[in-house]
């Protein structure tokens, strides 16, 4: 069966050359880089060439840290409750942090937690485009704001958010700026000596990397507590021995991404507006969000009449991946702010479906994924009473 992947918001393939500089550190370069013999000392080199990369790639000022973690969770959690910590806990006066009302739940439950243990949280809601401007986000601060948090790219709509300028609002406030770029890299041109931001999280299995490696950012004279303790590695700010292999597969992965930055803004984001054009033209579908304010690889269209999880089957039997983050009627409708945005008649079934492409996708697939896609609407509505009651009524 043909199968067509396009859930690359949730994660995507390993690049076959980052595959292949992963390999050596599985078998005969197995050394603890903190290991004074010749096993650990022949790692580091590679693992100093990782970390260049990464600094290279996201422009980052040398005297900063980059602290490497096991996912943007991690780096997320470690952010929070590393300003909880060292900040909150100290001047409780200052115990205000922003953030938008679409974060990833790693974000949205870590908040949470802190809400439950004395942080005032304001959450800004997007608009029914799924964009928030720097604006909405400005007027929520207040003299006890410590924090801005704010993700660069969101994973449902592709969204992206005013990054440089709520970076130098917070900076002129004097309020510490976070942004999860998870969603970011490889698709939006990241300049750290341009845009003040101090702390940044990203995942590598995002970018065509392996999954449970992920990074943060600190700038310089922002450095966190330890959250933890045990060894001396990463400078002391997070224990562990080095996953030496992932960290290298990472280090590439990012380069490579950065680098076809320009083939993500023109290749596939050509495809995926051929794509985006031809789901358009069937009736009753929204697409969320202006493209030019998108990620060049995401789509979520909203379908009326059709159930999400009856959608991603009929779409899993025709070999395609995709998702839904937003599904189905009223409760959870309202339970997603974006789709509450958007304003869809809550009574009325109906579903967003996202649709997220790579650098490897192909033409092709394109193809075939306009005809499978089509195709799976006219059955279900077909078969949906909901809707055809509904289109007769109008
Ligand atoms: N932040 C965003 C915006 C994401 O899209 C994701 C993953 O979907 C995460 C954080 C969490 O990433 P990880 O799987 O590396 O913990």
């Amino acid at each position: 069966m043909k199968r067509v992947y396009l859930d690359n918001n949730a994660t995507t393939k390993l690049d076959p050359i980052v595959k292949v500089k992963m390999q050596p550190f599985f078998e005969e370069l197995y050394g603890n880089p903190n290991s004074l013999h010749q096993y650990g000392m022949e790692v580091r080199p590679y693992l100093n060439e990782a970390m260049g990369n990464m600094y290279d790639a996201l422009n980052a000022p040398d005297p900063d840290d980059i602290l490497i973690t096991s996912c943007a969770t991690e780096s997320n959690n470690t952010v929070l409750k590393g300003i909880f910590f060292k900040h909150i806990l100290a001047n409780p006066t200052k115990n205000h942090i922003i953030a938008t009302a679409v974060e990833h739940p790693s974000i949205l439950e870590t908040l949470h937690f802190l809400a439950q243990n004395g942080a005032e949280i304001t959450y800004v809601d997007v608009d029914a485009s799924g964009y928030v401007c720097a604006e909405r986000i400005a007027s929520a601060i207040t003299d006890k704001t410590i924090l801005i948090s704010m993700m660069w790219a969101n994973n449902e709509t592709g969204m992206i958010f005013p990054i440089d300028e709520v970076a130098h609002i917070a900076q002129e406030l004097g309020i510490l700026f976070h942004t999860d770029a998870v969603q970011a890299i490889g698709k939006v041109k990241i300049d750290l000596s341009a845009t003040p931001i101090d702390y940044l999280t990203f995942s590598a299995h995002k970018f065509h990397g392996p999954k449970g490696i992920g990074g943060l950012y600190v700038k310089k004279g922002k450095e966190l507590p330890n959250l933890l303790h045990g060894g001396e590695q990463m400078g002391g700010y997070r224990a562990g021995t080095l996953n030496v292999a992932y960290i290298i597969g990472m280090g590439l992965a990012m380069k490579q991404s950065v680098g076809h930055l320009d083939k993500m803004n023109s290749d596939v984001r050509a495809l995926r507006d051929r794509l985006e054009d031809a789901l358009a033209l069937i009736p009753d579908t929204i697409i969320v969000g202006d493209r030019a304010h998108r990620t060049a690889n995401t789509i979520l269209i909203s379908l009326r009449g059709i159930e999400g999880e009856a959608m991603l089957w009929d779409l899993n039997r025709a070999g395609i991946a995709a998702s839904t983050g937003s599904a189905c009627a009223s409760e959870s409708l309202h339970a997603n702010p974006v789709m509450s945005a958007i304003g869809e008649d809550p009574e009325l079934a109906h579903t967003a479906i996202r649709l997220s492409l790579s650098r490897f996708t192909t033409s092709e697939e394109i193809d075939y994924a306009i005809e499978a896609f089509t195709h799976a609407v006219q059955r279900l509505r077909s078969i949906s009473s909901t809707y055809a009651y509904t289109n007769e009524a109008e």
